[in-house]
């Protein structure tokens, strides 16, 4: 089981799908295409024993459909290991769609992606991702039911960012109680690389509790209105990862921690939204542990969106949305201790209990 990023070069001497390094006994990968709105997407099935694959849809200009593929193989493997761990009865599954959001997404488009998640008849249900709004699954929803993540009017939960921070938030404690021997984070410097959605509700927690933040990211805009409303210092230099920090959180994009990066990284903490972290889970996540970084697994403390989107299956309300969400401090401290007992990273002890109820619900079958 690997999830590495591949070189163009390496892409292409794989085989085509079954061969990638990120397939992952895949259940089922759908490849969607509409010449008339231009739709080119593809669906990652991982994984349906525990419930409907759910995940959400990301849409990104990727440079080549290899990079796509790549993407959403990892994404929906990760997807199966996020609602395992939370305890929910849903498989694994997401979506990339092909192209710019903010040029090439139209109603058109969206409603025949809609039609294609529509066509797998529940097997794979979708919500938002990278790129995508509320607005988006209320034009799924007009094709299909196979969709969470709508709006409050349309008897949806609403946008899920605001809980997936929370639940970062409560991993970051959890992580910070088991390295610094308190979960207080009064006076902690944290960074959080990427101010969007989440990150800015991480970052009115993380401040509300007296810590100091530290934002970067790529849109400028984004990083004065966040600047101004939470007092945050702005970072603007190209070395984030050598700042002098208590707590990483990247709440941007995937494999930040990387051959690169991991020697750079200053903090003993990392805690944050993104999905896929670690550019390759065994070499990066090794090599945190040697240097005494406490990793939260992603797929774990990120889990808030999935709980709130859950609720729209199973009917449960704001308060079960918060109780099962705080639960992630409580199961990020076990996991933290059990990968110190076992002498194992703390990504592989979240793996080996997500597994550990994938197995146990096929034998029952
Ligand atoms: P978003 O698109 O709203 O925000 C991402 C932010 O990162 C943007 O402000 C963007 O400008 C910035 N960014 C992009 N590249 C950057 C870079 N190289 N350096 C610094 N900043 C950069 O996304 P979001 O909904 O806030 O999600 C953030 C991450 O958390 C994503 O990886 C997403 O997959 C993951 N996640 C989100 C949810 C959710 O509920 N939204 C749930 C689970 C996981």
């Amino acid at each position: 089981m690997t999830a590495d990023i591949l070189t163009p070069q390496e892409l292409k001497k794989a085989d085509p799908v079954f061969g990638q390094l990120s397939f992952n006994d895949h259940e089922q990968i759908v490849f969607c295409n509409d010449k008339d709105t231009g739709l080119k997407a593809i669906i990652g099935i991982h994984n349906t024993v525990l419930g409907p694959a759910l995940g959400g849809t990301r849409m990104w200009n990727y440079a080549t459909e290899w990079d796509a593929l790549n993407d959403v193989l990892r994404l929906s493997r990760g997807m199966s290991f996020k609602s395992a761990i939370t305890g929910l009865n849903l498989g694994g599954g997401k979506a990339v769609i092909i192209g710019d959001a903010k040029t090439q997404k139209t109603p058109e488009l969206m409603k025949r992606f809609g039609e294609f998640v529509h066509s797998l008849s529940g097997k794979y249900i979708t919500a938002e991702d990278v790129g995508m709004e509320t607005a988006d699954m209320d034009l799924v929803r007009e094709v299909t039911p196979y969709v969470t993540g709508i709006s409050e009017s349309k008897g949806g939960a609403g946008n899920p960012s605001p809980i997936t921070a929370y639940g970062v938030f409560m991993g970051m404690k959890a992580a910070s109680k088991y390295t610094f021997g308190s979960d207080n984070l009064e006076g902690r410097t944290v960074l959080v690389q990427g101010i969007g959605h989440v990150g800015e509700v991480l970052v009115e927690h993380v401040t509300n509790e007296g810590g100091n933040v530290i934002i970067s990211d790529i849109n400028e805009a984004r990083l004065e209105e966040v600047s101004k409303k939470y007092g945050a210092e702005i970072y603007r230099g190209d070395d984030v990862y050598s700042v002098p920090m208590d707590i990483y959180a990247p709440c941007a994009l995937g494999a930040t921690v990387n051959d690169e990066t991991v020697n750079k990284i200053q903090a003993k903490v990392i805690a944050g939204a993104a999905n896929n972290q670690l550019a390759d889970e065994n070499i990066h996540g090794s090599l945190l542990q040697q240097k005494g970084i406490v990793y939260a697994p992603d797929f774990l403390i990120n889990a808030g969106g999935i709980i709130n989107v859950y609720a729209e299956l199973e009917n449960y309300g704001k308060q079960e949305i918060i109780r099962k969400t705080e639960n992630i401090y409580d199961t990020t401290l076990e996991i933290m201790r059990t990968a110190e007992t076992s002498n194992i990273t703390t990504h592989q002890a979240a793996l080996k209990v997500a597994l550990e109820r994938i197995e146990a619900r096929k034998n029952q079958k």
